[in-house]
Protein backbone atom coordinates (compact mmCIF):
# COMPACT_ATOMS: atom_id res chain seq x y z
CA UNK A 1 0.00 0.00 0.00
CA UNK A 2 1.12 3.55 0.22
CA UNK A 3 2.05 3.73 -3.63
CA UNK A 4 -0.65 5.54 -5.87
CA UNK A 5 -2.95 2.03 -6.49
CA UNK A 6 -2.58 1.09 -2.56
CA UNK A 7 -3.61 4.35 -1.04
CA UNK A 8 -6.52 4.30 -3.54
CA UNK A 9 -7.25 1.25 -2.19
CA UNK A 10 -7.00 2.61 1.24
CA UNK A 11 -9.37 5.53 0.28
CA UNK A 12 -12.66 3.04 0.04
CA UNK A 13 -12.60 1.41 3.19
CA UNK A 14 -14.51 -1.50 4.27
CA UNK A 15 -16.02 0.10 7.80
CA UNK A 16 -15.51 -2.69 10.42
CA UNK A 17 -19.07 -3.32 10.95
CA UNK A 18 -18.67 -3.17 14.52
CA UNK A 19 -16.66 0.07 15.31
CA UNK A 20 -19.50 2.12 17.10
CA UNK A 21 -19.74 -0.60 19.57
CA UNK A 22 -18.05 -1.89 23.09
CA UNK A 23 -15.38 -4.06 22.43
CA UNK A 24 -17.12 -7.01 24.38
CA UNK A 25 -20.05 -7.04 21.54
CA UNK A 26 -17.25 -6.30 18.56
CA UNK A 27 -15.11 -9.69 19.22
CA UNK A 28 -18.52 -11.89 18.23
CA UNK A 29 -18.72 -9.88 14.88
CA UNK A 30 -14.98 -8.91 13.91
CA UNK A 31 -13.61 -12.61 13.53
CA UNK A 32 -10.03 -12.99 11.49
CA UNK A 33 -8.02 -16.01 11.17
CA UNK A 34 -5.00 -15.99 8.61
CA UNK A 35 -5.44 -19.19 6.91
CA UNK A 36 -2.12 -18.67 5.02
CA UNK A 37 -3.11 -18.67 1.86
CA UNK A 38 -0.67 -15.80 0.61
CA UNK A 39 -3.18 -14.17 -1.59
CA UNK A 40 -1.85 -10.64 0.48
CA UNK A 41 1.92 -11.65 -0.17
CA UNK A 42 1.38 -12.58 -4.03
CA UNK A 43 -1.62 -9.86 -5.16
CA UNK A 44 -0.05 -6.19 -3.76
CA UNK A 45 1.48 -3.42 -5.30
CA UNK A 46 3.68 -3.04 -3.00
CA UNK A 47 4.07 -2.91 1.00
CA UNK A 48 4.34 0.48 2.73
CA UNK A 49 7.10 0.78 5.39
CA UNK A 50 7.60 2.94 8.21
CA UNK A 51 10.98 4.80 10.08
CA UNK A 52 10.45 2.36 12.96
CA UNK A 53 10.45 -0.81 10.38
CA UNK A 54 14.05 0.77 8.86
CA UNK A 55 15.36 1.63 12.30
CA UNK A 56 14.18 -2.19 13.66
CA UNK A 57 15.84 -4.09 10.39
CA UNK A 58 19.19 -1.56 11.07
CA UNK A 59 19.56 -2.42 14.71
CA UNK A 60 18.91 -6.14 13.25
CA UNK A 61 22.55 -5.55 12.32
CA UNK A 62 23.14 -7.07 8.15
CA UNK A 63 19.16 -7.57 8.30
CA UNK A 64 19.06 -4.23 6.42
CA UNK A 65 21.15 -5.55 3.80
CA UNK A 66 18.91 -8.34 2.70
CA UNK A 67 15.85 -5.43 2.77
CA UNK A 68 17.80 -2.62 1.15
CA UNK A 69 17.64 -3.79 -2.16
CA UNK A 70 13.93 -3.61 -2.27
CA UNK A 71 13.37 -0.80 -1.08
CA UNK A 72 12.28 1.72 -2.81
CA UNK A 73 10.55 5.65 -2.80
CA UNK A 74 7.64 6.58 -4.51
CA UNK A 75 6.39 10.73 -4.56
CA UNK A 76 2.44 10.82 -4.03
CA UNK A 77 0.81 14.01 -4.79
CA UNK A 78 -2.80 12.58 -4.81
CA UNK A 79 -4.80 13.07 -1.56
CA UNK A 80 -4.25 10.22 0.58
CA UNK A 81 -5.87 8.95 3.45
CA UNK A 82 -2.79 10.90 5.73
CA UNK A 83 -1.36 13.41 3.54
CA UNK A 84 -1.66 15.25 0.39
CA UNK A 85 1.75 15.45 -0.63
CA UNK A 86 4.04 12.71 0.52
CA UNK A 87 7.27 10.28 0.03
CA UNK A 88 6.55 6.92 0.63
CA UNK A 89 9.17 4.03 1.44
CA UNK A 90 7.68 0.97 0.12
CA UNK A 91 8.96 -2.62 -0.34
CA UNK A 92 8.93 -3.48 -4.23
CA UNK A 93 6.80 -6.55 -5.37
CA UNK A 94 8.71 -8.11 -7.78
CA UNK A 95 7.04 -10.26 -11.14
CA UNK A 96 4.36 -7.24 -11.41
CA UNK A 97 1.61 -8.53 -13.56
CA UNK A 98 -0.52 -6.14 -16.35
CA UNK A 99 -2.74 -4.80 -12.92
CA UNK A 100 0.54 -3.83 -11.31
CA UNK A 101 0.10 -6.23 -8.76
CA UNK A 102 3.36 -8.91 -7.67
CA UNK A 103 4.78 -10.93 -5.62
CA UNK A 104 6.10 -9.78 -2.14
CA UNK A 105 10.48 -10.13 -2.79
CA UNK A 106 10.39 -11.91 1.00
CA UNK A 107 6.95 -14.18 0.54
CA UNK A 108 8.59 -18.04 -0.13
CA UNK A 109 6.17 -19.33 -2.66
CA UNK A 110 6.42 -23.14 -2.43
CA UNK A 111 6.68 -22.93 1.76
CA UNK A 112 3.74 -20.53 1.44
CA UNK A 113 6.03 -18.44 4.47
CA UNK A 114 7.06 -14.79 5.15
CA UNK A 115 10.58 -15.30 5.06
CA UNK A 116 11.06 -12.48 7.74
CA UNK A 117 8.09 -13.29 9.55
CA UNK A 118 9.68 -12.11 12.48
CA UNK A 119 10.02 -9.12 12.10
CA UNK A 120 7.56 -8.05 8.92
CA UNK A 121 6.49 -4.46 8.58
CA UNK A 122 3.91 -3.22 10.41
CA UNK A 123 1.50 -2.59 8.02
CA UNK A 124 1.35 -6.19 7.60
CA UNK A 125 0.90 -7.11 11.10
CA UNK A 126 -1.75 -5.49 11.08
CA UNK A 127 -3.75 -6.56 8.04
CA UNK A 128 -6.70 -6.74 6.96
CA UNK A 129 -7.62 -4.59 9.94
CA UNK A 130 -6.42 -0.81 9.00
CA UNK A 131 -7.08 2.58 11.27
CA UNK A 132 -7.74 6.09 8.86
CA UNK A 133 -7.36 8.10 12.04
CA UNK A 134 -11.37 8.21 12.60
CA UNK A 135 -12.05 4.60 12.38
CA UNK A 136 -11.45 1.14 11.94
CA UNK A 137 -11.86 -0.53 7.93
CA UNK A 138 -11.08 -3.94 6.56
CA UNK A 139 -8.24 -3.12 4.62
CA UNK A 140 -9.33 -5.90 2.00
CA UNK A 141 -12.10 -7.39 2.03
CA UNK A 142 -11.19 -10.12 -0.10
CA UNK A 143 -8.84 -11.88 2.65
CA UNK A 144 -10.17 -15.24 3.16
CA UNK A 145 -9.44 -15.28 7.01
CA UNK A 146 -12.15 -12.70 7.71
CA UNK A 147 -14.78 -13.89 9.68
CA UNK A 148 -12.98 -17.24 10.91
CA UNK A 149 -11.69 -18.19 14.05
CA UNK A 150 -12.43 -16.77 17.49
CA UNK A 151 -10.92 -14.03 17.87
CA UNK A 152 -10.81 -12.84 21.75
CA UNK A 153 -11.29 -9.60 23.18
CA UNK A 154 -8.00 -9.10 24.03
CA UNK A 155 -6.75 -10.00 20.69
CA UNK A 156 -8.62 -7.54 19.15
CA UNK A 157 -7.79 -4.59 21.53
CA UNK A 158 -4.19 -5.64 20.74
CA UNK A 159 -4.97 -5.65 16.91
CA UNK A 160 -6.23 -2.64 16.93
CA UNK A 161 -3.60 -0.81 18.75
CA UNK A 162 -1.39 -1.90 15.94
CA UNK A 163 -3.76 -1.00 13.24
CA UNK A 164 -3.59 2.68 15.03
CA UNK A 165 0.75 2.64 15.47
CA UNK A 166 0.52 1.66 11.82
CA UNK A 167 -1.19 4.79 10.75
CA UNK A 168 1.00 6.76 12.97
CA UNK A 169 4.32 5.46 11.90
CA UNK A 170 2.92 5.76 8.41
CA UNK A 171 1.67 9.43 9.00
CA UNK A 172 4.89 10.47 10.67
CA UNK A 173 7.49 9.06 7.89
CA UNK A 174 5.53 10.07 4.61
CA UNK A 175 5.55 13.48 6.33
CA UNK A 176 8.72 13.45 7.54
CA UNK A 177 10.33 12.33 4.08
CA UNK A 178 9.95 15.26 2.26
CA UNK A 179 11.97 17.77 4.56
CA UNK A 180 14.45 15.32 4.80
CA UNK A 181 14.24 14.93 0.98
CA UNK A 182 15.36 18.68 0.37
CA UNK A 183 17.96 18.16 3.52
CA UNK A 184 19.77 15.35 1.71
CA UNK A 185 19.81 16.54 -0.99
CA UNK A 186 21.69 19.83 0.49
CA UNK A 187 24.10 17.24 1.84
CA UNK A 188 25.19 15.83 -0.86
CA UNK A 189 25.36 18.46 -3.39
CA UNK A 190 28.11 20.06 -0.09
CA UNK A 191 29.74 16.71 0.32
CA UNK A 192 30.23 16.56 -3.73
CA UNK A 193 31.25 20.75 -3.41
CA UNK A 194 33.75 19.61 -0.75
CA UNK A 195 34.99 16.62 -2.75
CA UNK A 196 35.87 19.15 -5.39
CA UNK A 197 37.40 21.72 -3.69
CA UNK A 198 39.83 19.30 -1.74
CA UNK A 199 41.06 18.70 -5.38
CA UNK A 200 45.00 18.80 -6.09
CA UNK A 201 45.48 21.82 -8.53
CA UNK A 202 46.64 19.39 -11.33
CA UNK A 203 43.15 16.77 -10.35
CA UNK A 204 41.32 19.98 -10.87
CA UNK A 205 42.52 20.35 -14.34
CA UNK A 206 42.22 17.12 -15.43
CA UNK A 207 38.16 17.06 -14.18
CA UNK A 208 37.73 20.29 -16.51
CA UNK A 209 39.37 18.91 -18.80
CA UNK A 210 37.05 15.42 -18.60
CA UNK A 211 33.90 17.68 -18.23
CA UNK A 212 35.18 19.92 -21.34
CA UNK A 213 35.73 17.15 -23.72
CA UNK A 214 32.35 15.68 -22.61
CA UNK A 215 30.45 19.15 -23.87
CA UNK A 216 32.84 18.84 -26.86
CA UNK A 217 32.22 15.91 -28.07
CA UNK A 218 29.31 15.46 -31.30
CA UNK A 219 26.04 13.22 -30.10
CA UNK A 220 26.42 9.37 -31.27
CA UNK A 221 24.29 10.02 -34.88
CA UNK A 222 20.97 7.88 -34.63
CA UNK A 223 20.61 5.29 -37.06
CA UNK A 224 17.93 7.50 -39.02
CA UNK A 225 20.49 9.87 -39.39
CA UNK A 226 22.82 7.36 -41.27
CA UNK A 227 22.47 7.97 -45.10
CA UNK A 228 20.82 4.95 -46.93
CA UNK A 229 22.85 3.28 -48.84
CA UNK A 230 21.90 3.17 -52.40
CA UNK A 231 22.53 0.17 -55.52
CA UNK A 232 22.46 1.62 -58.97
CA UNK A 233 21.68 -1.37 -61.79
S1 LIG B 1 -5.12 -12.92 2.50
FE1 LIG B 1 -5.83 -13.04 4.63
S2 LIG B 1 -5.96 -15.25 5.06
FE2 LIG B 1 -4.71 -15.02 3.21
S3 LIG B 1 -2.59 -14.96 3.98
FE3 LIG B 1 -3.30 -12.83 3.83
S4 LIG B 1 -4.09 -12.35 5.88
FE4 LIG B 1 -3.94 -14.58 5.74
S1 LIG C 1 6.75 -8.99 4.29
FE1 LIG C 1 6.02 -11.06 4.70
S2 LIG C 1 3.90 -10.81 5.40
FE2 LIG C 1 4.52 -8.88 4.39
S3 LIG C 1 3.84 -9.14 2.26
FE3 LIG C 1 5.98 -9.80 2.38
S4 LIG C 1 5.87 -12.01 2.70
FE4 LIG C 1 3.86 -11.19 3.18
Amino acid sequence: MSTKKEAKESKQPVEEKTDEKPVEKETAKFKFECTKCGTCCQNRSSIPITFTDLARWTKQGSFIQIILPHLELESLSEADEISKIAIIPFIKMKDIDENGKGICPFYDVDNKICNIYFTMPIFCKTFPLSYNGEKFYVSDSTCEGLGKGSMTKEALLELRKTAISDYNQRAETSLSMVPLQGMFIRHFMKQSQETVNRLSDEDQKKLDALINKSKEEPAEPTESAEPEETTES
